[in-house]
């Protein structure tokens, strides 16, 4: 079984030594962020129980085609019907499930973000995994362990999956969000799903530029930079954690300056405004860039030790002002 570029091997390789040896177990729980790679195990291992080919999965026969566009009559999907799954929803799989498989073989569960599944809907689903028939193989896909119900749990085989590398996340959003965007984001998370979220999000393009314009008024030494704070970032991201995710972009520019002055391009975030910041790194020293960074970071302990928000960025645009005008 062939994982996608980027993927985790161990865990297809654990997969496949399982199925060759006929020893796979009725339910698996998948555990680990958006993007890890959860689904498209399960799918594979899906595709290697109908594939036709000889080598399996070889995902260009019928059944493989199937399988991934979600038209096989055996591979049922369960997914979240708005909050969580509930109890018809799981009705109504079980009602498919109960004639036979249409191809005389396996049938295949895959449930979604079963951390989602409600209590009557998870008890429901029991008695599949309790009293599996023999051809039935259900997969429960989650983010964390604790969200999942413990009756669940125990009857499952679990497979951890490593969050994606902040490289991988930044491939798979760079085709749809730009190299920059990407790049941010997977700063941030290390989930798929929250990274999409973000760079969907118009409070986070926006969060962007005010937080590019505030260091940029810090480093001109201009008083815009507090009517930037109250009438611009409090207006579009005064949530604690989006004040947050505002800080750790700054620190993200300060450390890209740290990057140019190290001679480290390749590394730095925000790579559409590399003529900003290397005008930027050429007047500014080291310490002076630790200076602002660790003031950031102060911040980030305040906002968490419940700071007045507005307070908490006017002072630190002072601290930030006095770090980039003074000669360290
Ligand atoms: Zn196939």
């Amino acid at each position: 079984m062939e994982p996608s570029k980027g993927r985790k091997p161990h865990l297809y390789t654990y997969m496949e030594t399982v199925l060759q040896t006929g020893r796979l177990a009725h339910a698996y729980l998948f555990l680990g962020p958006a993007g890890a790679g959860k689904g498209e195990l399960a799918n594979l291992v899906a595709k290697y129980l109908f594939c036709q080919d000889e080598n399996r999965p070889c995902g260009h026969c019928i059944n493989c085609i199937r399988i991934d566009h979600g038209h096989h009559p055996d591979v049922l999907r369960l997914k979240p019907d708005g909050q969580s799954i509930k109890i018809d929803q799981v009705r109504e799989i079980q009602h498919l499930f109960a004639r036979r498989a249409h191809e005389g073989g396996w049938r295949v569960l895959i449930i979604e973000e079963a951390d989602r599944l409600t209590l009557q809907g998870a008890n429901s689903l029991l008695k599949f995994v309790e009293e599996p028939e023999e051809r039935i193989l259900i997969f429960f896909l989650a983010r964390s362990r604790e969200k999942v119900l413990p009756t669940i749990r125990s009857r499952c085989q679990e497979l951890i999956f490593p969050p994606p590398s902040p490289r991988q996340l930044k491939e798979r959003l760079a085709q749809a969000y730009g190299d920059q965007a990407a790049a941010v984001a997977a700063q941030l998370t290390s989930d798929l799903e929250e990274a999409n979220q973000l760079c969907q999000a118009e409070w986070f393009a926006e969060l962007q530029e005010i937080v590019l314009q505030l260091i940029e008024a810090c480093f001109l030494d201009k008083t815009e930079a507090f009517f930037l704070i109250e009438q611009r970032w409090l207006k579009v991201a005064k949530e604690r954690e989006q004040i947050d995710v505002g800080l750790d972009l700054m620190l993200f520019w300060y450390r890209d300056l740290i990057y140019l002055t190290m001679g480290l391009e390749d590394k730095v975030v925000y790579r559409d405004h590399k003529k900003r910041l290397a005008e930027q790194a050429k007047k500014l020293n080291q310490d002076q860039l630790v200076a602002a960074m660790q003031h950031v970071l102060e911040a980030k302990r305040k906002l968490g030790a419940h700071v007045h928000p507005q307070l908490l960025l006017e002072e630190l645009v002072l601290q930030m002002k006095e770090d980039v005008h003074c000669i360290k």
